[in-house]
């Protein structure tokens, strides 16, 4: 199996066979600007110091500073972590917002970590990066076990590094409604907070940032759910129950659809009369698995993928559906909501059978269109409503969703392809000339 990266440059060769793109322009796109490796020492609980790697790429800033996701996990490489900012770069110029693309990560299994080691990492990988981030260069997010606490705790490292502290502010609690707020958390949001999103919203977080991604979905879904011949109430399953699994399940289902199967990395369930998914969030909750839940059956993941349903949603992991089991998908259509699931080769397959491929970059891409209005929200010292985000949302979507639709007609290809056209014109557009 090929690794994340050459899977996206795989991709970005099969774009530009369809599309005349400048070919200094292509080969540019195939090596991020900016590849940090980082080493962090960290003080453990027992007294010992561990050392830790991490990883910034700063792939592309052509449309606006980078942004993009922290990863944490143990088996996290430097591969992953370039194709992951290489699609937040497109995922950037489809969502039509002016941010370029990058991706961390920390090669660490959080559960093993106390919280006190957890926050002294997190504080570390700021003191490594510091020097390449801020509001206005490089403004990271939550990812894979990667939390709102986090955030704020890197929010505040990086505050300190800046020597907001030498200043002589105190960092006061940042008020719901900015009317209450100082002009010492007005500063501190400006110049340090908005160079993170995915904030708690008492630090300067957006509201709706948490289920944005499933969220936005669901608006996917909708703006194609014709073209993807489904009907109106649908059967899904789901692999993932994170934050993009729960989300998008509990958003679907309270839209009427049914998910008849939904799993996490210890393995799955299924009941073909639906899932309570706001039961099943307790239960998971309180025993920490999915399986024993009533009614339901268990399966595995790789059962999961395979099940017969009008709509599969994989919203966990990259390369989930290769070669070896895209034969054997029996959905009527999939959203990619986690990044990179579709293997280039499973691709192919799916596509000459006939099954309609909703790609990470459109259908995941509320998230980081609401990290963005995080953004210009404490850029602006504004705090919109819940309602005002999602509008705004849900029209940025319906758009993005349209034009995708469009590129891939006009020049017979997948939407994969209508994607990548429409993102690489957008930022060729912008690129200066080397
Ligand atoms: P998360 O850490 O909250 O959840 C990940 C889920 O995947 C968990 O339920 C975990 O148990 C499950 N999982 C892990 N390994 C698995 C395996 N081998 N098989 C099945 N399930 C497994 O992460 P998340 O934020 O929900 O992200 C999920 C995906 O969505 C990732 O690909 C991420 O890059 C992508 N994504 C996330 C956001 C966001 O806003 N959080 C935005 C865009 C894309």
């Amino acid at each position: 199996m090929k690794n994340p990266f050459e899977n996206a440059m795989t991709q970005l060769d099969k774009v530009a066979k369809i599309k005349n793109f400048d070919d200094e322009f292509i080969k540019k796109l195939r090596q991020p600007n900016r590849d940090i490796r980082i080493f962090i020492p960290v003080k453990m609980d027992n007294g010992s110091v561990k050392i830790f790697e991490g990883y910034r790429v700063e792939y592309n800033n052509a449309l606006g500073p980078y942004k993009g996701g922290i990863r944490y996990h143990p088996e996290i490489e430097i591969n992953e972590v370039k194709a992951l900012a290489f699609w937040m770069t497109l995922k950037c110029a489809v969502a039509g917002i002016s941010m370029g693309g990058g991706k961390g990560g920390i090669t660490v299994s959080p559960k093993d970590l106390s919280k006190g080691e957890l926050e002294r990492l997190s504080r570390g990988w700021v003191r490594g990066l510091a020097d390449v981030l801020g509001p206005y260069k490089d403004v990271p997010a939550p990812d894979v076990n990667t939390t709102p606490e986090i955030m704020a705790w890197m929010a505040d490292e990086f505050a300190k590094q800046s020597g907001y502290k030498e200043q002589g502010a105190t960092l006061a609690p940042y008020q719901i409604s900015l009317k209450h707020s100082n002009s010492e958390d007005k500063e501190w949001l400006k110049n340090f907070g908005a160079g993170f999103t995915g904030k708690p919203i008492e630090k300067g977080g957006s509201e709706g940032r948490g289920s944005a991604t499933g969220l936005g979905g669901f608006y996917v879904f909708n703006s194609l759910r014709t073209y993807m011949n489904l009907p109106e109430k649908c059967n899904i399953v789901v692999q993932g129950f994170g934050n993009v699994g729960n989300n998008a399940a509990k958003t679907f289902t309270e839209h009427g659809h049914k998910i008849i199967a939904i799993s996490d990395s210890k393995g799955g369930i299924y009941n073909a009369d639906g899932l309570d998914i706001e039961k099943l969030t307790e239960h998971k909750k309180n025993t920490g698995f999915l399986s024993g839940f009533m009614n339901s059956k268990n399966i595995t993941n790789r059962e999961l993928l395979e099940l017969s349903c009008d709509l599969l949603i994989p919203a966990a992991f990259e390369n989930v559906i290769t070669d070896k089991n895209a034969g054997n998908i029996r959905a009527r259509a999939i959203m990619e909501l986690a990044n990179g699931p579709i293997a280039p080769e499973a691709d192919e397959i799916l596509f000459k059978k006939g099954i309609p491929v909703v790609p990470d970059i459109l259908a995941n891409s509320g998230g980081v269109t609401v990290s963005y209005f995080e953004w210009e929200q404490n850029l602006k010292n504004e705090h919109w409503s819940e309602k005002e985000v999602f509008a705004k949302l849900h029209s940025m979507i319906e758009d993005a969703a349209k034009k995708i639709l469009q590129k891939s007609k006009e020049s017979k290809t997948s939407l994969r392809m209508g994607a990548f056209i429409l993102a690489l014109e957008r930022i060729q557009a912008k690129t200066i000339s080397f």
